[in-house]
């Protein structure tokens, strides 16, 4: 690369350099074969070994417990919003749900097409600001949906709750960024493109024995019990996002896993967010205790700063940090491979700034 760019990009994410350069070579010759990945049978051996060890990656990283299963397959977590209700509510039943924000809200929108949602706690009374808390989980709902990670607001939850139904979550842009305890879950999905790899494939990893008891006639296509036993190769598998989310976990693996990517992670944010309270001219714009380690939000004190400040950051060579439009501001996302480095930079240019202010 010739330019040092510090990416701060929400979704597809940053990638490690040396993921992007095994996969470049890929896409020329894949290990001595004579041939591109990219125009290789996805039956071929050579691609069934990248399935197989990308399951085992997630596996092993994540600690998935016996019973589990990992799945890779296409649509982004928008199709998993569908495919969990489909999964996973009865015929009659009704999926509860937690509405974080934007993709929380998703969920719920594409449950309701299938029957009967209820809608436990919500922060939308102050524009997603905060991880809603204290509510009841009824017991005759067939499944509970949290969107871990509010990628949009800069919310996270930071307990999960104990729930005695089965638990559902989209942690597209939380996994792998700390460890979490996969058996409290029956079903984790995540669009790959937050934390895991470039966009084209989704994990989804599933309590087998929660599956099959809906009495629905699920489209093949969406049907996890289905693309279990086809071990995700019932159509063809997206082979290139597989193989550089393979690469990707890979590289956490090598960087000590998810321990150790979680250390370096809260370091970025208590540096950022250290900061954020720090200096006068900037404020943090959600509540404290849930605050996103991902993708912390803030804003300008004074919005006269506004061109100064985005001149400023713009030269310093900082990518992505102009917030969602629904919320203003700035994000700054700080997906794993985003080094504490740049997180830095940022600091520095705050620090400018309320020098010159
Ligand atoms: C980005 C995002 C989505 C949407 O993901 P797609 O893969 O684009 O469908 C859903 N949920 C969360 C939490 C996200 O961050």
């Amino acid at each position: 690369m010739t330019k040092k760019v510090h990416n701060y990009s929400a979704g597809p994410c940053i990638l490690p350099a040396e993921v992007m350069q095994k996969a470049a070579e890929a896409c020329i010759e894949f290990n001595g074969s004579g041939l591109s990945l990219l125009e290789m049978s996805h039956r071929s051996s050579a691609f069934v070994d990248v399935m197989e060890k990308a399951r085992a990656l997630v596996k092993e990283l994540l600690h998935v417990p016996a019973g589990y299963q990992v799945l890779f397959l296409q649509g982004g977590a928008s199709l998993g919003f569908y495919l969990s209700a489909m999964n996973f509510m009865k015929k009659d039943g009704k999926g509860a749900y937690v509405n974080t924000g934007t993709w929380a809200a998703g969920a719920i929108k594409e449950a309701k097409k299938l029957g009967k949602v209820e809608v436990l706690a919500s922060s939308e009374d102050k524009n997603f600001s905060y991880i809603p808390k204290g509510y009841t989980i009824p017991s005759d709902a067939d499944y509970l949906h949290l969107t871990t990670n509010n990628t949009i607001f800069g919310t996270q939850f930071h307990d999960i709750p104990s729930c005695p139904i089965p638990l559902i979550s989209d942690m597209s842009s939380d996994i792998f960024s700390k460890t979490i305890d996969v058996s409290k879950f029956d079903l984790i999905y995540a669009g790959a493109q937050k934390n895991m790899g470039p966009a084209g494939s989704t994990v989804y990893i599933v309590k087998e024995d929660a599956l099959g008891k809906t009495g629905r006639d699920i489209p093949s296509m969406l049907d996890l019990p289905l693309q279990i036993s086809k071990d995700s190769m019932y159509n063809t598998p997206p082979v290139f996002p597989i193989y550089v989310a393979m690469l990707n976990l890979e590289w956490l693996k090598d960087f000590g896993g998810v321990p150790a990517i979680q250390k370096r992670n809260e370091a970025k944010a208590a540096l950022l967010y250290g900061e954020v309270d720090r200096n006068p001219l900037f404020k943090g714009v959600v509540a404290t205790e849930d605050r996103s380690l991902m993708n912390p939000t803030f804003v300008l004190n004074d919005e006269a700063l506004t061109a100064r400040w985005d001149k400023m950051w713009k030269e310093a060579g900082i990518s992505g940090i102009a917030g969602h439009r629904s919320v203003g501001g700035y994000r700054a996302s700080m997906y794993n491979a985003l080094p504490l480095e740049s997180v830095q930079v940022l600091v520095n240019c705050m620090k400018e700034l309320e020098k010159g202010a």
